[in-house]
């Protein structure tokens, strides 16, 4: 036996079935980790910790209103905020989306929730001093700064932190530093006017 040969895939990589969606085991693919890992995925006891059971119950509650309209994601994090009692909301944002990183403020504290905004490029540190390279060197360019949104963020305690539409990269920089959960709201996708789906889907220009 080669003990370095490399499992197989998991089935989802190449799945047509999409059987585990209704639990219909005789159409899932035979390497579908709903049959060769029961023990892993078919483990419910970790969403059964009161804090994680919370989450859990927020996220299921937050897509419809009491009437069953849809909401969207800005209205859905209002909505998780409240249920989960995340009351101080830190809004970490990229400096293109200012306008929108306020907004959302005045959003959330029109619903009684507290707000703090941080920008990416806070502390006005030049690019130079992080040795990355500027298209023109002799001019100041400001390094984005996601380990000083993340510690302002932490000194005023928020329960929450909203990303807005940071950089790949520096959002897991972000997540590193804050000590509060982090979502994301925006997905920064310069091409694509921030929607990555479009690249995913076949009339995708
Ligand atoms: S979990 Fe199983 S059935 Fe579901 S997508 Fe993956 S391989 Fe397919």
């Amino acid at each position: 036996m080669d003990m370095d040969a490399k499992p197989p895939p998991f089935g989802c990589k190449h799945c047509a079935t999409i059987a585990s969606f209704r639990n219909e085991t005789a159409r899932m693919p035979k390497t579908c980790p709903t049959r060769t890992h029961l023990d892993v995925v078919h483990d419910a006891s970790s969403y059964l910790e009161p804090e994680r059971h919370e989450t859990m119950v927020a996220a299921d509650a937050i897509p419809f209103t009491p009437e069953r309209v849809l909401r969207n994601r800005v209205e859905e994090l209002v909505e998780f905020a409240k249920l989960r009692g995340h009351r101080r909301i830190g809004v970490a944002f990229c400096v293109s989306m200012i306008k929108e990183a306020q907004q959302l403020s005045r959003i959330l504290e029109g619903e009684g929730l507290e707000t703090e905004l941080v920008c990416c490029r806070v502390g006005a540190i030049d690019m130079s001093e992080v040795h990355l390279p500027k298209a023109h060197p002799e001019r100041f360019a400001a390094s984005c700064n996601p380990v000083a949104q993340a510690k302002l963020l932490n000194e005023r305690e928020v329960d929450l932190v909203a990303q807005l539409g940071l950089c790949l990269g520096h959002d897991l920089i972000l997540q590193e530093e804050c000590d509060a959960p982090v979502t994301t709201l925006v997905v920064k996708d310069r091409a694509l006017d921030h929607h990555p789906i479009r690249a995913l889907r076949p009339q995708a220009t």
